[in-house]
């Protein structure tokens, strides 16, 4: 049997991809910004709907970046971050010489929680510091509390920070994840549900903020002929040969949304008798996730664990991963507060990614489920 590397999550094209890239070379814009970076926003803003202003970035990271900056977070200032996620979440409030105070994650989402973050909130302003913002994610597609969370928000009156960088595609209560947030963005990596082979956007509700965006993503000049600056400036603007790439993604990205769907489908089916494994699936219709990465948890007895199984793929060279390892258990952020239970470390310990990507074909799938039957066949029998 083949046994070429399957990846967790590769990305697959539409084929219209070249045809924007050549238009970049024909319209001799090989530079950030440009026709295609236009473009990009407008379709993009097209597929979101409601009332958006689109700012195409080089990166997730610099997304979430910026509106930190366009809130005005700074030196010392405190700001509320999910525990549970990639590092790039948490990442740019230390750029910004801030404070991250972590909460845990409830169960039926796997995001932030809205009792901890509450007692969060509460705890730091006794303490003396009202949170700037907070930062709240739809982990591995899945929308966390839009509500519960927005509503205590709103009752504190802190901006959210919705980093919707795994979530293009899924929405709560039919109503589109990156629409939620004061600031929303998206990532473009490589190995999201669709990419610009690495790139991001910031989504605002006001075309002030987007124009203050592009300001800080082009070297924050200020107006004048010779090169005057003011303020500390960046270089975060989305290239317009990636902005092609994105607008032949976009044309795959309904499809990709459908496939990894009927990939979570396909392994419900493979998982429904096995007693150790619990799929992670959205737990009502107000939840529609993309489901960009499908994921489970393995309930540890003598004979399996998470790390047996990962193994186990990687034996016949399927790559499987730990679930994010919680932001307050990485060395990097060890001193920061956290607020919380065992909640995020428990998915942590017992959270595994399966093979989502979008092209998975009919004989990796094969080879997947044969790997999964003969693993715990050796066990049930
Ligand atoms: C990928 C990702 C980011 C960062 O996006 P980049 O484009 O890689 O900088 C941020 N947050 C989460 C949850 C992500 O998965």
């Amino acid at each position: 049997m083949d046994n070429k590397r399957i990846f967790l999550s590769l990305s697959t094209q539409s084929g219209f991809e070249q045809h924007y890239i050549q238009k970049a070379f024909d319209d001799n814009w090989i530079t950030s910004g440009g026709p295609n970076v236009d473009d990009f926003e407008e379709v993009l803003g097209n597929y979101l709907k409601d009332d958006l202003y689109i700012t195409a970035l080089n990166s997730g990271t610099s997304a979430i970046h910026l509106a930190l900056l366009l809130l005005e977070v700074g030196r010392g200032d405190e700001v509320i971050c999910q525990s549970l996620t990639f590092s790039a979440s948490a990442n740019p409030i230390l750029y910004q010489g801030a404070i991250p105070v972590f909460v845990d994650s409830e169960p039926e989402t796997w995001n932030i929680c809205p009792e901890h973050l509450e007692i969060a909130i509460a705890d730091r302003i006794k303490k003396g510091k009202k949170p700037k913002a907070i930062i709240a994610v739809h982990l591995y597609g899945s929308p966390y509390k839009a509500d519960e969370i927005h509503a205590i928000a709103e009752r504190y009156q802190i901006p959210v920070i919705e980093d919707s960088a795994e979530a293009l595609g899924s929405s709560y209560k039919g109503k589109k994840c990156g629409t939620f947030g004061t600031f929303s963005i998206f990532s473009f990596n490589g190995n999201k549900i669709i990419t610009t082979s690495g790139g991001g956007v910031l989504i605002s509700k006001s075309k002030k903020s987007k124009e203050k965006a592009i300001f800080y993503a082009t070297q924050s000049k200020d107006e004048a002929v010779h090169y005057q600056h003011s303020e500390i400036g960046y270089n975060y603007r989305m290239s317009n040969i990636c902005a092609g790439v994105g607008l032949g993604q976009m044309k795959v990205l309904d499809k990709n949304i459908s496939s990894r769907r009927e990939i979570n489908g396909f392994y419900r089916e493979i998982f429904k008798d096995i007693k150790e494994i619990e799929l992670f699936q959205t737990v009502n219709n107000d939840f529609f996730s993309n489901y960009w990465l499908s994921t489970i948890l393995v309930k540890e007895n003598e004979n399996v664990n998470r790390e047996s199984l990962r193994l186990a793929f990687e034996t016949v060279n399927v790559e499987c991963r730990p679930i994010w390892k919680p932001m307050h258990l990485q060395p990097v952020f060890s001193d920061y507060p956290y607020y919380g239970s065992n909640v995020a470390e428990n998915l942590f310990k017992e959270g595994l990614c399966l093979p989502s990507g979008s092209g998975l074909t009919k004989v990796e799938k094969e080879r997947i489920k044969e790997v999964i039957h003969s693993f715990f066949n050796n066990y049930n029998s």
